[in-house]
This record gives structure tokens, C-alpha cells and sequence, in this order.
């Protein structure tokens, strides 16, 4: 699948993945899996992969954004952590 529009930004589905419990750590809503490391200004809180998963299931993000996220992570696995930096 080709992903020709992303709606919104990696931000935008991160804040809504963060309403979801993560599976893979067990983050609570609103709460960041981690908070990844990288030069000023690339860091910032994280979210696994499972999370995105999880808030996919709940409908939190559409099939577009998850689309967006997997396209961002390249290869992955559950617990591979998607900021709003990653690209
Ligand atoms: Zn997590």
C-alpha cells in the first residue's frame, strides 16, 4: 500500500495513541512508553509499536494513521518505540 495523504502529523497520532494502555510496558493512558533520547530537539516521549496497535483496535487512530506509523517505523516489532520525531 502506498501512502499518497497523511492527514495529520506523527504528533497528532502519537497524542492518540497515548489515550490507549500499551501492552508491551504497560504505560497508562497519557502516559509515554519512554522518552527517547536523540540530538536537541529529536527527542521526546515515545510509543511502542503495541500501543499504536491497541489504539487501532479501540479506534483512537484510523486506518490512515496507522498506515502513517508503520511507514515511519520501517521494520518493526511490538516493542519498537514511534516518536513524533521519527522519520
Ligand atoms: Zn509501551
Amino acid at each position: 500500500m502506498r501512502i499518497t495523504e497523511i492527514a495529520r502529523g506523527l504528533g497528532a497520532v502519537c497524542a492518540d495513541a497515548a489515550l490507549a494502555e500499551c501492552g508491551q510496558c504497560g504505560a497508562g493512558s497519557h502516559i509515554p512508553c519512554t522518552f527517547a533520547p536523540g540530538p536537541a530537539g529529536s527527542g521526546g516521549p515515545g510509543y511502542h509499536m503495541a500501543r499504536f496497535a491497541a489504539a487501532r483496535r479501540a479506534g483512537l487512530i484510523s486506518a490512515g494513521d496507522m498506515a502513517a506509523v508503520i511507514e515511519a517505523a520501517g521494520e518493526f516489532t511490538a516493542a519498537t518505540v514511534i516518536s513524533a520525531s521519527t522519520r
